[in-house]
């Protein structure tokens, strides 16, 4: 599932890629993903991006008519970017622009874009084309994703985005954290992961973080508040770990950023060093540690720790 940091690196390749630019056709080949598509979707077209900004896991598309475009990945989206000159030397077609075309899969075949983009047409939802023939294709295969489109003004009454605590990277400390821990006795994994209390970090980052800070992730939120209210030096030290294992992917997204033309187009996924997430039953990382990684069920949710390390 793309966390925080994948948004963030989709956010920037979209934003290098298409800031200043007209938006010049669209196809839509559903309804809708988790929700129906806004009924004025093609109004989009004709209006310019003028910044793509990020909150929480939510894009945020400012267009030039006062609108925003928000797009979210839901489970398993993602974007990927095909410039003007690649489709036209690929396939030798022109990018056809000014369309607003709807429908199933029939209006646009998947080989027009060959194997460059892994384009496959069945996951291929909707489609943005720009005045210098660049497009963004949106791929979704568990369809979780989401558009809305609304005026800027409205922006701090969305259902989606008024709940949303604060960004990690934005004012946050362990001070706050333990405001909204104190009285939780939900497990530390199953709060942290509650949107009104931080957002955008997801289930990897989570579990990464709870290792690193040596904590179990079984143990209740309010435990990691001293009687006074303040934060922990475990509560803390948490804090640091989300912020540094949130930074360290982010420039791991960074650096391919450069490349995702050449692979495959598609922005905002690397590869991933994890410590604990997806290695149960793999050998604890630590020093001078002899455990297997272990996986438990948290409201729902993989848990991966070290029962050593993290006991
Ligand atoms: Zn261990």
């Amino acid at each position: 599932m793309p966390e925080l940091p994948e948004v963030e690196t989709t956010r920037k390749g979209l934003a290098s890629a298409f800031v200043g630019k007209m938006i010049t056709g669209l196809i839509v080949r559903r309804d809708g993903l988790r929700y129906p598509f806004p009924q004025d979707f093609d109004s989009i077209i004709g209006t310019k991006v003028t910044e793509i900004r990020r909150r929480a896991k939510y894009l945020l598309i400012d267009l030039d008519d006062g609108r925003v475009l928000l797009s979210h990945l839901g489970m398993s989206g993602r974007y990927s970017l095909i410039n003007g000159q690649d489709i036209a030397g690929f396939s030798g077609q022109e990018v056809e622009t000014g369309t607003y075309t709807s429908g199933k899969y029939a209006d646009v075949e998947a080989s027009k874009y060959g194997s460059r983009t892994g384009f496959s047409g069945k996951h291929d939802h909707f489609e943005l084309q720009f005045e210098d023939g660049s497009i963004a294709i949106y791929t979704d295969p568990r369809r979780f994703g989401i558009v809305k489109l609304f005026n800027s003004e409205e922006e701090e009454i969305q259902p989606l985005l008024e709940i949303l605590g604060p960004e990690p990277f934005e004012d946050w400390n362990a001070k706050l954290l333990a405001r909204k821990f104190s009285r939780k006795t939900t497990s530390v994994k199953v709060a942290i992961l509650d949107q009104r209390v931080v957002v955008g970090v997801g289930n990897i980052y989570a579990c990464e973080a709870l290792f690193a800070a040596k904590i179990n992730p079984t143990t209740r939120a309010c435990d990691l508040v001293n009687k006074s209210g303040a934060p922990s030096k475990k509560l803390e030290s948490f804090v640091d770990e989300i912020k540094s294992v949130l930074e360290r992917a982010l420039a791991a997204g960074g650096s391919t950023l450069n490349d995702f033309a050449a692979v495959d187009g598609t922005l905002g996924y690397f590869p991933h060093q994890f410590n604990v997430y997806g290695r149960e039953g793999h050998p604890c990382k630590a020093q001078n540690c002899d455990r297997l990684i272990e996986r438990i069920q948290q409201g729902g949710r993989s848990t991966f720790l070290c029962p050593k390390c993290q006991s």
